[in-house]
């Protein structure tokens, strides 16, 4: 949607196509990071943008591992323009971008039309085929861009080769409601056990990570071993956790990592998820996928305003995010390690090493973090033109 959203500011024709009839999916987390609140505000959206209902605006990010209870993240430290995050659920910001993008008359967006193959001539990707209620249907583009997510279907019909980096964990999400006077963590691990939290104003949005392996053992143990694991982490829940009634008030959402060797092949290139699906550690997923469509934006903008786009432009896009993405993956992988992974399913106190107890006590190890998650690795800055402004 940010991508379309750019090429049509820049007058570029787009059609966005969103398989499902509105936004309203609670899989995709409400983390916007400064390097988006910064993207918004180059775009002079970011008033607008914080109009829109969201939870609070959050500098401090706060977790309990074990007995400690740590710093995650302090975005009162950072230089950009916000240094907070909000938590807005996707349904908001999509719905933005989508009210945005509709100013452009070039803009055109799709619902309930879903991406179901390739259309290849002569080696080259020259559209896709769909179904909507009202039928199949056949689009032809100079481009067609896979942003569609963990289990891309472009990216499957593509036959681009992924690199698995491989997720332990799957996540069991769930609601409990939230009272006024709740910590304000939104991170606990111990003894084997993690859970993560989205404040949603009257509810918590939950996340337990259980090992992919495990998951059947625990539906078949019952909610009450869940509902015990919960209260052992973040005791404030013990009078709401009956709220849980069986695992029909759960949902498993399946995680996956991995990456695509190569993002392109002529006519297509993959961004965000389609081109590296991202685990919820650090909720930094959907703020990457943005910075992808920054880039590819800054870089296709010009060669589709000329009507053809080469090979080179498009393995462009790959080089300039390909960095930050791997190492975004990796400091993932390694705190998931460090935290969760350290005893996921283990009855052992989870402990911080000394090393990492000490170093917390200076903000380098802060500081680091907001390095990396909410600012992001090589952040991009918008450089297409507002034809609205241009005329
Ligand atoms: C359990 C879990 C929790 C997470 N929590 C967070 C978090 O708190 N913060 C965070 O930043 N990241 C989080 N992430 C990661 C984040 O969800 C992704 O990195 C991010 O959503 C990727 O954005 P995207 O636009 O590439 O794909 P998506 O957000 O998945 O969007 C893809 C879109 O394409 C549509 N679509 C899919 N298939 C088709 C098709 N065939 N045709 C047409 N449309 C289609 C989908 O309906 C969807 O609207 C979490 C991930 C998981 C698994």
């Amino acid at each position: 949607m940010m991508l379309g959203y750019l090429l049509a500011r820049a007058g570029i024709e787009v059609l966005v196509l969103e398989k499902h009839a509105d936004f309203l999916r609670d899989f995709r987390g409400d983390t916007v990071h400064p390097s988006t609140l910064e993207v918004m505000h180059e775009l002079g959206l970011l008033d607008e943008f914080l109009k829109r209902p969201h939870q609070k605006q959050v500098s401090q990010i706060r977790a309990r591992i074990g007995r400690d209870e740590i710093l995650l993240g302090d975005l009162s430290l950072l230089s950009t323009h916000c240094r907070f995050m909000v938590m807005m659920p996707q349904w908001e910001f999509l719905d933005f971008l989508a009210e945005q993008a509709r100013r452009y008359p070039t803009f055109h967006l799709r619902m309930e039309t879903e991406a179901t193959g390739l259309i290849e001539e002569d080696g080259r990707i020259v559209g896709v085929r769909g179904k909507s209620p009202a039928g199949p249907l056949e689009v032809r583009a100079t481009l067609v861009v896979g942003a569609d997510g963990r289990n891309s279907v472009v990216r499957d019909c593509s036959g681009l080769p992924i690199e698995d980096v491989g997720a332990p964990t799957d996540v069991l999400w769930m609601r409990l409601s939230r009272h006024a006077d709740d910590p304000e963590l939104f991170f606990y691990a111990d003894r084997g056990k993690a859970l993560f939290l989205t404040d949603r104003g009257d509810y918590w949005q939950c996340g337990v990570p259980a090992p992919k392996a495990a998951i059947a053992e625990m539906q078949a143990k019952g909610i009450e071993e869940l509902r015990a694991a919960i209260v052992e982490l973040a005791p404030f829940f013990e009078n709401r956790v009956e709220e849980l009634r069986d695992w029909n008030d759960l949902k498993l959402l399946t995680v996956r990592v991995d990456r695509l060797r190569q993002w392109h092949r002529p006519g297509l290139v993959c961004i965000g998820d389609a081109a590296h699906a991202m685990s919820p550690v650090g909720g930094v997923g959907i703020n990457l996928a943005i910075q992808d469509a920054v880039a590819a934006a800054n870089i296709l903008a010009g060669p589709l305003g000329e009507g053809a786009v080469s090979a080179e432009d498009l393995a462009k896009i790959q080089r300039r995010r390909s960095f930050p993405t791997r190492l975004t993956q990796t400091v993932q992988a390694l705190i998931q390690k460090q935290i969760a992974g350290r005893g996921l399913g283990s009855r052992k106190p989870t402990r911080l090493p000394w090393i990492v107890r000490l170093m917390e006590r200076t903000t380098l190890p802060v500081k680091l973090r907001n390095r990396v998650i909410p600012v992001g690795i090589r952040p991009e800055h918008v450089k297409t033109p507002d034809v609205l402004k241009a005329a």
